[in-house]
């Protein structure tokens, strides 16, 4: 059976193999970069986070019950057992994230390239299919450069629109379309959020340990823990990245607050706040937070909580230590917005996955059809999660309707 794969990234080579392990399939991966797997070099920060132990539908905000299927059909410890056979060594860090031992994404992009090769997959870099179309039996294709191809069954691949520079593309959709798919609509999601610069412009380039919520006037939307960096225009870093879907996916405006000393109830704080200050009383306030915080972010919690950073220790009254106390543990943020699709990792939204089969990844519209990764309107948090549905759906997509 000629089978035709659009898009040489995590999932359109994860399908190439599944679908070569029936040696009846004589298979051509179609990829428009000069390269397959441009995008997962640049995962993880190079390293590429390849997955994570705990993926599983929670940890799937967009699609989480329609990736179940895929996501237990190849699981976690089937993928590691895949790369394993591929020769790729990972390590699991503490929360779960794997790498490989190696740290560098190529390493994961060369396993999968030797094993296509092997596969005697046809791979075709530089190929830009423009068009797809249903015949009395099978599939046409057509590449910008005119040429057309025939498959008897499609993969479409082509990922999504998130991280343009890296090939990030609405062409998945489109293609999917000319079939009579429809789309969700598309937001970036793992991405930078902008803020109100008040505050934040003075911090530029700080980096702290925080428990950031984001709330609208209807109550919390997203929380999440760990590192936050600011920047000249917001907030990045993994716990903002986490949030992030959340305040791109609303119309509401949202409100960023940062807990800055997460292990300690804010009761607690004025007690140590007058420890320091009666330890050293004529050290001037600006120092109150000195040992506590990065120096620059206590001077601008002191500015945020309207306290004098000339007045010496010893004056502060009990009042203004409680409003100091509030701002650690509440420090708001008004949030405007994220950074656009070229910026962000993942797309949230994507086509339909009531049109396709949950086992399967078939369409349910056009027999022969195949959808995986991205592409669909599946998104992950961020660690791993997004790379394991490109696995997971690619191997399933790549069986082709049947079994194993
Ligand atoms: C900077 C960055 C870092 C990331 N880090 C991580 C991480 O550490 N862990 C994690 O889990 N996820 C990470 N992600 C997300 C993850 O990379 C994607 O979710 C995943 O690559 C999606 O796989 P995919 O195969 O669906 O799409 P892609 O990997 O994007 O592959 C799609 C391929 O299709 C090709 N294509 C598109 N249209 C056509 C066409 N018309 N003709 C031919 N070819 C076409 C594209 O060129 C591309 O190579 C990161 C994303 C970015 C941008």
């Amino acid at each position: 059976m000629k089978v035709i794969v659009i898009g040489g990234g995590a999932s359109g080579m994860l399908a190439a193999l599944s679908a070569a392990e029936d040696r009846n399939n004589e298979i051509t991966l179609l990829e428009r970069q000069n390269r397959v797997g441009r995008k997962l070099l640049a995962t993880g920060n190079g390293r590429c986070n390849l997955t994570n132990r705990n993926a599983a539908p929670p940890r799937y905000p967009g699609g989480g019950e329609f990736a179940a299927a895929a996501l237990r059909r190849f699981s976690v410890d089937d993928t590691l057992a895949f790369f394993s056979r591929l020769g790729l060594y990972t390590v699991t860090e503490a929360d779960g994230r794997v790498y490989p031992l190696s740290d560098q994404a190529n390493s994961v992009v060369d396993v999968l390239r030797f094993a296509l090769e092997q596969a005697n997959v046809t791979v075709e870099t530089s190929c830009d299919v423009v068009s797809v179309a249903r015949k009395a039996r099978g599939f046409s294709v057509t590449s910008a450069d005119g040429r057309k191809l025939f498959a008897d069954k499609l993969i479409v691949a082509a990922g999504g629109c998130a991280g343009k520079t890296l090939g990030g593309t609405k062409s998945g959709y489109r293609l999917l379309s000319m079939l009579g798919h429809s789309a969700t609509d598309l937001r970036p999601s793992l991405v930078q959020i902008k803020t109100d610069l008040t505050f934040v412009r003075a911090l530029k380039g700080v980096r702290a340990d925080a428990a950031l919520t984001a709330k609208t006037a209807q109550g919390m939307i997203a929380k999440s823990e760990g590192e936050v960096q600011f920047t000249d225009f917001g907030v990045s870093g993994p716990a903002a990245f986490d949030v992030s879907r959340a305040v791109s996916c609303t119309e509401q405006p949202v409100t960023l607050l940062l807990d800055l000393l997460r292990g300690t109830e804010e009761e607690e704080i004025p007690a140590r706040l007058r420890e320091r200050a009666d330890r050293f009383p004529d050290l001037a306030a600006a120092q109150l937070l000195t040992g506590m915080l990065n120096t620059r972010l206590g001077q601008t919690l002191l500015k945020y909580a309207k306290l004098d950073p000339a007045a010496a220790l010893k004056d502060l009254k009990d009042d203004e230590l409680a409003k100091l106390a509030h701002a650690i543990k509440f420090f708001a943020l008004e949030a405007d917005g994220v950074l656009g699709m070229e910026h962000a990792q993942v797309t949230a939204g994507g086509v339909c996955t009531d049109e396709f089969r949950a086992d399967t990844l078939e369409s349910r519209l056009v027999p022969g059809l195949f959808a995986t990764g991205e592409v669909l309107d599946v998104d992950g948090d961020c660690g791993g999660f997004n790379l394991q549905w490109a696995w997971s759906s690619g191997y399933v997509a790549g069986k082709l309707g049947g079994g194993a």
